[in-house]
């Protein structure tokens, strides 16, 4: 057995491992093909990839249901769900819109610039993304 497993206390936090179970989930599942949220196929930006395999309960666990195919911007909102919620994209844009920097509404948001934008145009890596108006 190699130290992969919950016996190692600083596994969360290990580099290594985290590396070891993506490259696990990328043998029993493949490249994904889209985005299990908002469909977007995957599309290639200077060798990387778009789309990646998510981890549900955080716990990174070997167990193939634990994991859906998400889109860089489905990712980040996976990540930040206490953050950017769908609901708060109208009020984001009314920021906007006022006047305030992405940076600025970015930092009350505890996310990055590239989020915001993403959140605006509604478009990650040239494609609509899960913000884009319907
Ligand atoms: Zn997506």
């Amino acid at each position: 057995m190699s130290k992969t497993g919950e016996s190692n206390s600083n596994w969360k936090g290990n580099k290594v491992s985290y590396l070891g179970i993506h490259k696990w989930i990328g043998k029993k599942l493949g490249v994904p093909k889209e985005c299990d949220k908002c469909h977007a196929g995957m599309t290639i930006v200077k060798g990387r990839r778009s789309i990646h395999w998510a981890n549900i309960s955080g716990k990174y666990k070997r167990d193939l249901s634990d994991w859906i195919a998400l889109c860089t911007l489905c990712h980040t909102a996976f990540d930040n769900k206490n953050k950017i919620d769908f609901k708060e994209v109208p009020v984001i844009k009314d920021l906007i819109k006022r006047g305030e920097s992405q940076t600025s509404v970015a930092k009350k948001y505890g996310v990055d610039q590239m989020t915001i934008s993403r959140v605006i145009t509604g478009i990650t890596n040239g494609k609509k993304n899960c913000y884009a108006e319907k």
